[in-house]
């Protein structure tokens, strides 16, 4: 069996890292166990507690734990569920976050499921704090707080014929911020510009609130929460990608 490289660099993945960092179990009221679905697998739980062997220490030890340090005195706040004003530096530290930990994410996934994220994702984000190739991350209030991670893979017919695009959507929940990251792969001759994949029709903007690529200054939460009391609920956020033929479609690009 040949050995795990590291998420985000060449070396050998030598290091445990939280799934789920301390700092931010230690802020949430109770510790339920998460709950996670990705790609084909079963719905699993699990202890907040979890540690995966998928980065190596240079990684763990050094930006990523930086990371960690720069985003939680803006995601501490909110997951807390305090209302503040998030700037389009917030906003790209959240992003990159939440692009981190859904790459982890999949690295969890078993060895013989399909990984979306390209290989030089991880190493862009390292080495430059890039968030590279076609994705968008939104942020929303779940009006429930605990630990959630789902991965759904996609796949879009584009004109009919042998051309597909395919696209990873993980909506995780972490106290009260539920973040979605969508990341897609278009087959070279197409201009991932001109694509439209299809979207459910709905007031997203009541509920979501884009942080990737960041584009305006807002005040937190968005004027909607998600839960099972409120208009929208945590499945249909999720599922917001998986569109039925007959679902009305918008351009991805807003
Ligand atoms: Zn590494």
């Amino acid at each position: 069996m040949t050995k795990r490289k590291c998420l985000f660099c060449n070396e050998d993945a030598n290091s445990k890292e939280h799934v789920w960092p301390q700092w931010i179990l230690k802020l949430l009221p109770s510790r339920r166990p998460v709950r996670q679905r990705l790609g084909t697998g079963k719905d699993v739980t699990y202890s907040g507690d979890f540690k995966l062997k998928g980065v190596c220490s240079t990684c763990n030890n050094g930006w990523m734990s930086e990371l960690e340090a720069e985003v939680k005195s803006i995601l501490g706040p909110i997951l807390q569920d305090l209302s503040i004003q998030l700037d389009l530096e917030d906003q790209k530290k959240l992003a990159r976050w939440a692009f981190k930990t859904a790459i982890v994410l999949e690295g969890t996934k078993e060895r013989s499921m399909k990984r979306y994220f390209a290989s030089g994702l991880g190493p862009a984000l390292k080495t430059s704090g890039d968030i590279q190739g076609w994705t968008m991350i939104w942020i929303g209030r779940s009006s429930e707080s605990g630990l959630y991670a789902r991965a759904a893979d996609l796949r879009y017919d584009l004109d009919g014929q042998n051309s597909s695009a395919e696209a990873t959507v993980t909506t995780m929940v972490v106290g009260h911020v539920v973040f979605q990251v969508v990341s897609a792969v278009f087959p070279p001759e197409k201009d991932a510009e001109l694509v439209r994949i299809p979207l459910y029709a709905e007031d997203w903007e009541q509920v979501l609130a884009k942080i990737w690529p960041p584009s305006r200054v807002f005040t937190w939460p968005p004027p909607q929460s998600i839960g099972p009391g409120d208009r929208l609920s945590l499945e249909r956020v999720a599922d917001r990608w998986k569109v039925l033929p007959e679902a009305q479609t918008s351009p991805l690009a807003d």
